[in-house]
């Protein structure tokens, strides 16, 4: 029999798992969960549903945002990735077997209370999406690369937004002077896309913040 990771006292969203129960028709692990708004609903749900996100709550939460916020979306798709997101920003801040932990909890990125919260942090998170851009194309981002996942320092962003904020963590040395890259290219005016390329093709660090005249290929 394979080994079945104990869920017991765990919290899933607004689900508390309280017991085991009997495996499903198909000898998954099933685990009687208690919701923690006012109706107490217990229900019992399988691993992978928990874990994915699947279910977060006894439909409590699924009432209140359609009648709190005014969206497009279908409500359980977008809960189940805004689950995995919060899911994930969590583990990378609180859980020192997350691989991800020694670029953030290690370096004091945390999450706020509000969001880290065992009942609510996730019904706080998705809230707070849902009022602030949140669109399925966008992911979770940090303005200020070294500050905390709180609402004064996050909001949706595409990839490229991104990776321009990762400026902030590549580090260069050009004439034995250490800066970021988003440093050098405020100080040169070359833009960080255009260093960071230079940087992928290879070229010598003191040649990075030149001023060349480049010519526009048609491809
Ligand atoms: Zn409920």
């Amino acid at each position: 029999m394979a080994t079945v990771d104990d869920l017991t006292g765990r919290k899933f969203g607004r689900w508390t798992v309280l017991k085991r129960v009997e495996n499903n028709k198909v000898g998954r692990a099933m685990w009687l969960c208690e919701c923690s708004c006012d109706s107490k609903t217990q229900k019992p749900l399988s691993s992978s549903v928990l874990k994915t996100g699947d279910s977060t709550s006894c439909g409590c939460f699924q009432k209140e945002l359609a009648s709190n916020v005014n969206r497009k979306y279908d409500i359980r798709l977008q809960s189940k990735r805004i689950y995995t997101i919060w899911n994930d920003m969590n583990r990378r801040c609180f859980n020192e077997n997350c691989r991800e932990f020694k670029w953030y909890g290690e370096k004091g990125i945390t999450v706020c209370d509000d969001w880290s919260d065992e009942n609510n942090g996730f019904p706080n998170f998705f809230k707070w999406s849902m009022e602030n851009g949140y669109s399925e194309n966008l992911t979770i981002d940090r303005i200020e690369s070294d500050g905390n996942y709180e609402p004064s320092n996050c909001r949706w962003a595409t990839k490229i937004v991104q990776a321009n904020n990762k400026n902030n963590t590549i580090y260069v040395k050009i004439n034995n002077v250490t800066k970021t890259v988003g440093e050098w290219s405020q100080e040169s005016g070359i833009a960080s896309g255009v260093i960071r390329s230079r940087l992928r093709s290879g070229w010598q660090n003191e040649d990075l913040l030149k001023h060349v005249k480049v010519k526009v290929s048609n491809d």
